[in-house]
């Protein structure tokens, strides 16, 4: 079958997407148990099965900060993300697919996934003017002047290769209703000409719901987005300074509107608690950069609240990070040593804390994902709230301060 050929067929009187020829057949999903809403499955991917949920830490410079992929495969990592306009600005994408495209270039031999730039370039609001054709800005790292458009993008994202790769879209701010409204309309026409310029059929290009915190607005997008033949479908504009109310209420909105046979995927979200919540939701996909920018602000995650080792109180500490962590710096090193590197500011602080930090989160989630599988979610949901609830992590965070 010739993928190119079209992307449309004739039904009936109008023309819809061929879903056929779009959603390439490697990119199988498969539900392995449910429980109420949280879900356990298979994301088969051209770099291997994705056991979701999952979660993936973030390499937004082709590399997860202080590890090595030896380091990231101990830890249990699969799918790992990386950033579309970082690596666009630098090294290039062109010299990336140079060098073979981004698996080979970083090393990283499963899954990887990028974004599309939309959320960097937005973020620049000083330097950046958004049109509906796409965003002109300039870079962070010399200043020259850069465009961007859902075609650019994707041409972009084809150069570094990632098994999966996201839409062109627009994040507002959440508290401004009014441009929310414009910003998702501009989403929706910036997704079907996303899916136009997609071509690698070893690609999945997933669609990204927006609408900020108006549910209205939310099912909309989820209604427009889940029309579209993409493999996967994403919520994005969350962990963007709303409340976590308004996101448990916007993902308690949008998830039942989702295609039951698609991965979906919480960009940029969050603590152990976001995850638990997520999953609770009908999440199957999440990233972010909380443990790794955690590790190199000294913070740890730990069973009694967020540790910040370098507290004086843990300097004569021969406690690991936490009594209850299986992870090689728990299981190795005590806080005094951790917080003695800190205080040489030796390099290697920040590997043993991202490892653990990293740890944590994989491990809850292939905990939660069992327990899905077993049925016994439900029964172990309180306890992982009790012990991840982000009240605790701020007072303790406030007591080590
Ligand atoms: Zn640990």
């Amino acid at each position: 079958m010739d993928f190119h050929r079209t992307r449309f067929l004739m039904i009936g009187k109008s023309y819809r997407w061929d879903i056929s020829l779009i959603i390439p057949p490697m990119f199988e999903f498969n539900l392995v148990a449910r429980q109420d809403n949280a879900r356990a499955g298979t994301f088969q991917t051209p770099h291997g099965e994705l056991r979701t949920p999952v979660f993936a830490p973030v390499g937004t410079q082709a590399t997860v900060k202080t590890l090595t992929p030896d380091q990231l495969e101990d830890l249990g990592a699969s799918l790992v993300l990386s950033n579309t306009y970082h690596l666009y600005l630098r090294p290039g994408d062109e010299l990336v697919a140079e060098m073979g495209g981004l698996h080979e270039f970083m090393q990283w031999p499963q899954p990887l996934l990028t974004d599309s730039g939309g959320y960097q370039v937005f973020s620049l609001s000083d330097t950046r003017k958004i049109d509906d054709d796409g965003v002109t800005f300039k870079s962070h790292v010399d200043g020259s002047t850069h465009r961007f458009t859902p075609e650019r993008s994707i041409q972009i994202q084809k150069n570094l290769g990632a098994d999966i790769i996201m839409v062109f879209d627009e994040c507002s701010d959440p508290n401004d209703r009014d441009y929310t409204r414009i910003a998702m309309e501009r989403t929706h026409r910036w997704a079907e000409r996303s899916l136009q310029a997609h071509r690698r059929t070893d690609q999945a290009l997933f669609g990204i719901v927006q609408g900020g915190v108006d549910l209205d607005l939310r099912v909309k997008s989820a209604e427009f987005i889940s029309s579209l033949p993409f493999p996967g479908i994403a919520i994005g504009g969350l962990s963007v300074g709303e409340t976590k109310a308004e996101m448990h209420a916007t993902l308690d909105v949008v998830t039942p509107l989702l295609p039951e046979n698609k991965p979906r995927y919480l960009m940029g979200v969050g603590t152990p608690e976001d995850l638990i919540q997520g999953i609770a939701r009908g999440i199957d996909i999440f990233d972010c950069v909380l443990p790794t920018r955690l590790a190199r602000h000294n913070a740890a995650f730990s069973s009694e609240g967020r540790l910040n080792l370098m507290n004086a109180v843990y300097a004569r500490d021969p406690r690991p990070i936490d009594e209850t962590c299986g992870c090689y710096t728990c299981r190795t090193f005590t806080r005094a040593y951790i917080r003695h590197l800190i205080s040489a500011k030796e390099s290697l602080a920040g590997t043993l804390l991202s490892i653990h930090n990293l740890h944590t989160m994989i491990s809850l989630v292939n905990e939660i994902r069992a327990a899905i599988i077993e049925g016994t979610f439900e029964s172990k949901i309180s306890l992982w709230l009790e012990q991840w609830h982000g009240n605790a992590e701020r007072v303790k965070m406030k007591a080590d301060q």
